[in-house]
């Protein structure tokens, strides 16, 4: 038997470490505090929302919905803050950027524990949780260079130059899965081109959120500058509906990504929406065996399948369908269980509902003709505490379109093989897909490699790479019904996003007196250049 006792004690030790040495984190079932001009608050409402430890049910805290009353605060706080940040020189803004880079970097532990306990995630892929974040920061560090624009003479002693100014008070909307990584996808962007913003992390893991505003404000960020407004629904529709708020970013599922983009637009917002996936593998049977198997089984099932770009669909072609019993002994190589555990592979889904529709979706296999080639609902597991959590085992089933399996997001750990004869057939079946988010192909050959670059029409491809996340000196680009919204999240598609382009045209000349010219008006467009 695992030693999983010591491993819970641990993570109660980690829990009350991190209460006494952060401000707003809350270990010990109270409601954790909004942030609003540089202090945490708490909330006078009564409406709350439970975050539980995902392996065992253990109420950590409560997340508070945050009042009609507090959310006008939280706004006013951010526009307040507007002008003075606006007016800091982007040198200025770039320091604090360094300084907020290096704060994380060196709290990365810190942060990462916090992330496993709220959400469930093995120690080590939390750590990556908030490095992924922190290359958004680094790589906002390099704003001066990104916001150079365009300056030219136009006519004699007439000169354009074109700016890019920031909006006002900006808010990103969070999912669960990525406590630290996706509000740091908007912060460092947001805030280094001159905006402010607003925090509304996910109601199911508000604590990485609390570090890193305890961080930037370490790293010498004023007062206002960036917020926590908390909160379900109704924090989302008053941050929509607000026009003091004149961006949103959004990360989360396809529903409340289209109600937010429906409602911030209609109100006259830019809104970026970063919604569910299917993303498919495609394995050809010149591939390199053991290395493609490895990284298919890490993509499936790494974070317990909930990612964005986790690898739920295997297309084998060919001869490679005779590879899935190899792989299949891999997935039945990994451990499931508590987060903190250094042995573990596989943590625990988010909540038992969660749980409850991953174990339906693998019960709708065999009904709707599919297989089940290895299933975790029969995984063993080995302590009491698990009994409580919200585990399930790597799972393989076989299956194709028009079975829930293929056709919706199981967000869990569940790999679908799909068999295909050629690989055109496995371009088509991911071309026929609504979703865009990520595909890749594991070959050897180049000639099949190009073709997919080229053909596959998801906006992120991966040639032997099972996730294709560009980092993010590049800008996120999943697609089709993946993304809503013109532009991507970080790199210089945020640096659009969160600025508006302003051309200031000036005329510096001797007076036309001086010149010799009469005071003549000119009422005609000009006509020569
Ligand atoms: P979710 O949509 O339930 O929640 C995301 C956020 O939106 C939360 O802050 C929640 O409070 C709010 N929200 C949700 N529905 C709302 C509604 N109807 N009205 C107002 N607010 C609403 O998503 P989740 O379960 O936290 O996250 C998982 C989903 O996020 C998956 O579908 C996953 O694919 C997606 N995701 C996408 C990306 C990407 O970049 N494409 C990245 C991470 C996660």
């Amino acid at each position: 038997m695992r030693p999983t006792s010591i491993v819970w004690c641990r993570s109660k030790e980690i829990a009350t470490r991190l209460q006494e040495k952060w401000k707003g984190v809350v270990t010990d079932r109270r409601p954790v505090p909004h942030y609003l001009d540089g202090q945490f608050f708490e909330s006078q409402t009564t409406q709350l929302y439970d975050v539980n430890d995902p392996s065992s049910q253990t109420l950590l805290s409560r997340t508070p919905q945050a009042t009609s009353s507090e959310i006008d605060a939280i706004i006013s706080s951010s526009q307040n803050a507007f002008l003075p940040w606006k007016r800091t020189s982007l040198l200025g803004r770039q320091q604090i950027m360094l300084r907020f880079s290096s704060l994380l970097r060196k709290h990365q532990d810190d942060v990462a524990s916090i992330i496993t306990l709220e959400q469930g995630k093995t120690f080590g892929d939390a750590r990556g949780d908030v490095l992924r974040g922190l290359q958004v920061v680094e790589a906002a560090c390099a704003a001066p260079n990104l916001m150079m624009q365009d300056h030219l003479e136009v006519a004699r002693d007439m000169d354009t130059l074109a700016r890019r100014e920031p909006l006002g008070v900006t808010a990103s909307i969070n999912p669960f899965n990525f406590p630290a990584m996706c509000p740091l996808w908007s912060i460092p962007m947001a805030l280094v081109t001159g905006n402010t913003h607003i925090i509304k992390p996910s109601e199911r893991v508000p604590g990485a959120s609390q570090m890193i505003v305890e961080l930037a404000e370490m790293a010498g960020l004023p007062k206002g500058v960036l917020n926590i407004a908390h909160g379900g629904h109704d924090t989302v529709n008053a941050l929509c509906d607000d026009p003091r708020v004149r961006a949103i970013s959004f990360v989360g599922s396809d529903q409340g990504g289209k109600h937010v983009h429906d409602r911030g637009t209609k109100n006259g917002k830019r809104v970026q929406s970063n919604l569910g996936a299917k993303n498919h593998a495609v394995l050809l049977p010149d591939a390199d065996k053991e290395a493609a198997l490895d990284s298919i089984a890490g993509a499936a099932f790494g974070a317990a399948g909930q990612r964005c770009m986790a690898l739920s669909v295997l297309v084998t072609v060919g001869q490679a369908r005779k590879w899935i019993p190899e792989l299949v002994e891999k997935a039945k190589a990994l451990t499931v269980g508590i987060g903190f555990d250094p042995e573990v592979d596989v943590g625990p889904l988010i909540s038992p509902r969660s749980k409850q529709r991953v174990l339906e979706i693998i019960s709708s296999v065999e009904e709707e003709g599919g297989s089940i080639l290895h299933d975790g609902r029969e995984q063993k597991l080995s302590s009491p505490h698990h009994e409580k959590g919200n585990f399930v085992g790597p799972t393989i089933v076989r299956g194709q379109a028009g079975m829930r399996c293929y056709d919706e997001e199981i967000f869990g750990p569940v790999l679908t093989v799909v068999d295909c004869e050629t690989f055109q057939e496995a371009l088509e079946l991911i071309n026929s897909n609504r979703y865009g988010n990520g595909a890749s192909v594991f070959t050897n050959s180049g000639s099949a490699a190009r073709q997919f670059e080229m053909e596959c029409e998801a906006g992120q491809i991966g040639i032997n790479v099972p996730i294709p996340v560009p980092l993010p000196m590049f800008s996120w680009s999943g697609g089709k019904a993946s993304a809503l919204g013109d532009l991507g999240f970080y790199g210089k598609s945020s640096i659009m996003f969160y600025t508006k382009l302003k051309t200031v045209t000036s005329l510096w000349r001797k007076s036309s007196v001086d010149l010799g010219r009469g005071g003549k008006v000119s009422v005609n467009m000009p006509t020569i250049s």
